[in-house]
């Protein structure tokens, strides 16, 4: 487990020559916590043969499809969903009731490979293009949203960088890079505790003062979720120079878990929903805090995926014309009926 970096040595790669197939997938734990019993692909025999599964996701009706594989004298050895969906692929086509899989497909499992995306599955924007312009587009929404009287707009690098750029396009105020981020550190959210997300932060970014030093910064990021990565920013920005630092976040803010596969902190860890939230400003140590609004999020996405399906013409196809917007996480109203 670790890195794909530092987990895979040249060794192991080389024993994977044999074959031509693979399947394998990286992931932080969601569901299942990080232990090697909930690793990937999960293997078993079957009477259809061998079935290998990677997955990634979360299994709304999780608790009621393992009462099911159970009565069928199943045991399950992880809390993984993954290891769930291996389980209910191996039940045997008398057994098959709502919810197993659909045999009419088992041909296909049987030839060496099968990819299956959910028609009822949510996913993240997935073409690069989109997701910039989509992001760019909530930037541009959020200067119009939340205008500031400020000298320079930036980023915190690099996924807020097209709403940066888009909060520059419509407030006019010049773009300027305030962060520089050391890539070799990795993804700070998925540090399992505060103290190691803080510390990732200062060991992440080094501040290029000449950019910044006695002006007044707008800095946009795109969330903040637990509050504890923006303000080791902020106060690094301060004690370079900034005279003001005022945070644009380019969604809304966070209140709820996502149960469709994203990792979420508990609503109780979300800063949204903590009494420190009444003066977030003050909290994270800003001049000021504003969010994009949930309207300002839909109608930036929206613009962005119906110009796209217009364009590419995916409203022909029935099965992927069914697009729509999760903001569960933002407004607690999920898309799917929860069975816990
Ligand atoms: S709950 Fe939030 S993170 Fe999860 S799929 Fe919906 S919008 Fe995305």
């Amino acid at each position: 487990m670790g890195l794909v970096n530092t987990a895979f040595k040249p060794d192991d790669l080389l024993k994977l020559r044999n074959g031509n197939l693979g399947i394998g997938h990286t992931r932080y734990s969601t569901t299942g916590i990080s232990e090697l019993q909930n690793c990937q692909p999960f293997v078993v025999d079957t009477l259809h043969g061998k079935i290998a599964v990677a997955h990634n996701g979360e299994l709304i009706n999780a608790s009621a499809l393992r009462k099911k594989v159970m009565r069928h004298g199943v045991g399950l050895s992880t809390c993984s969903d993954s290891e769930l969906i291996t389980q209910l692929l191996a039940l045997t086509p008398p057994m098959e009731e709502l919810d197993t899989p659909d045999w009419v497909l088992e041909k296909e499992i049987q030839r060496a490979g099968w990819s299956h995306r959910s028609p009822v599955a949510f996913s993240p924007l997935e073409q690069r293009q989109m997701v910039y312009t989509v992001r760019q587009r909530c930037g541009q929404q959020l200067a119009i949203e939340a205008p500031t009287d400020a000298d320079v707009v930036s980023t915190v690098p690099e996924s807020a960088t097209p709403a940066a750029l888009g909060y520059a396009q419509v407030s006019g105020l010049p773009y300027v890079e305030v962060l520089c981020k050391n890539r070799y550190v990795g993804r700070t959210f998925i540090q399992p505790n505060t103290r190691l997300r803080q510390l990732g932060v200062a060991k992440k970014f080094g501040a290029l003062t000449d950019n910044f030093a006695g002006k007044r910064v707008v800095l946009v990021d795109d969330s903040i979720v637990r509050g504890n990565t923006i303000a080791p920013i902020i106060k690094l920005l301060k004690e370079a120079g900034a005279t003001e630092v005022h945070i644009r976040v380019a969604s809304p803010p966070i209140r709820y878990p996502c149960y469709m596969g994203i990792n979420i902190p508990t609503k109780e860890e979300l800063i949204a929903n903590k009494p420190e939230f009444e003066d977030i400003a003050g909290y994270i140590g800003a001049t000021s805090v504003r969010y994009l609004s949930v309207e300002g999020l839909v109608s930036a996405v929206r613009g962005v995926t119906e110009s796209q399906e217009k364009d590419e013409r995916i409203s022909s196809n029935p099965k992927t014309s069914r697009l729509g917007h999760c903001t569960a996480c933002l407004t607690g109203k999920y898309p799917v009926e929860l069975e816990w």
